[in-house]
């Protein structure tokens, strides 16, 4: 497969929230500090089935927190996380879920970080069946044929036999994210993934990131990329201090939503 260096045309076709969907994630009244000081100060936000929303927010605003709190990677400290209708962490009956029940509850959230976090050590098709293969989802040829076709997907299907170190930044990314559909996660959740990148190869990405919103996917995504949020996002929620400022439609945003701040930071990444 060719490598893919647009965005595809903005999606003017796809429908905007609020959403009727089932709600896939689930975020309330979450709070979470770090040596006393207030990284997320009481957060609601619902992801409905489907749906692209984008987090933005100024650095420190407690965005990565959000995500890591999302994928059960931080605890909060108050409130509750749902996944598919099942509280993150916690077992039916409220106690804490052990180590095993929390690694079957993660396996419902895809990650995708900046810096791409491959296993250095192995090939771009081990990365992507490592975890379908240690958690045995399905016969070995299933995982196998599944892994080349997410690598068809990401447009990486000739590069199976090679290392992380041999692609460019944009192709790890797009291992990554093959990766993360590896499990068929019901989310996926992204932390800035283009940030790391040279920019001619941020438009790669995104690309890959367009197709899985156009066939559907559930994504939350922390993001600077205006692009993203232009073009592919169907929701926007702005993070100040730890709490949401402000929650909208993509254009209602970018016009800043009333907020200076939201102008300002808007005027700054673009
Ligand atoms: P963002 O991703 O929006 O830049 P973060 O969620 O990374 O923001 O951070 C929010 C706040 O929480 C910041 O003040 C940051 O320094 C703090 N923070 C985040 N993670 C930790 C940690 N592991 N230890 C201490 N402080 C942290
Ligand atoms: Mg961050």
């Amino acid at each position: 497969g060719a490598d893919l260096d647009v965005v595809g045309t903005p999606r003017m076709a796809r429908r905007r929230v609020p959403h009727t969907g089932s709600e896939v994630v689930r975020v309330r009244g979450v709070r979470r500090s770090f040596n006393g000081r207030v990284a997320l100060d009481g957060i609601d936000l619902t992801v409905h089935q489907g749906e692209v929303v984008a987090v933005v927010g100024p650095s420190g605003s407690g965005k990565s927190t959000l995500a890591r709190v999302v994928n059960h990677l931080e605890q909060p400290d108050a409130g509750t996380v749902e996944v598919g209708g099942r509280v993150i962490g916690r077992r039916p009956d409220g106690r804490p879920a052990s180590g095993r029940e929390l690694a079957a509850q993660r396996r419902d959230v895809g990650m995708v970080f900046q810096h791409f976090n491959l296993f250095p050590h192995l090939t771009v098709l081990d990365n992507v069946l490592l975890a379908p293969s240690y958690l045995r989802i399905g016969a070995p040829e299933e995982i196998r044929a599944r892994a080349a076709e997410l690598l068809t997907k990401v447009g990486l299907a000739e590069h199976w036999q090679r290392y992380p170190h041999e692609l460019s930044g944009g192709q790890q990314q797009r291992v990554a994210i093959a990766r993360a559909l590896a499990m068929d996660p019901s989310v996926l959740l992204f932390d800035e993934p283009t940030s790391a990148l040279d920019p001619e190869l941020v438009g790669e990405v995104l690309s890959v990131m367009s197709d899985l919103a156009q066939e559907g996917r559930t994504m939350l995504v922390v993001t600077h990329e205006l692009r993203f949020v232009r073009d592919i996002a169907d929701w926007v929620v702005f993070l100040d201090n730890g709490r949401v400022l402000r929650q909208g439609n993509p254009s209602e945003i970018l016009r800043g939503a009333g907020d200076e701040r939201i102008e300002r930071f808007f005027a700054s990444v673009s």
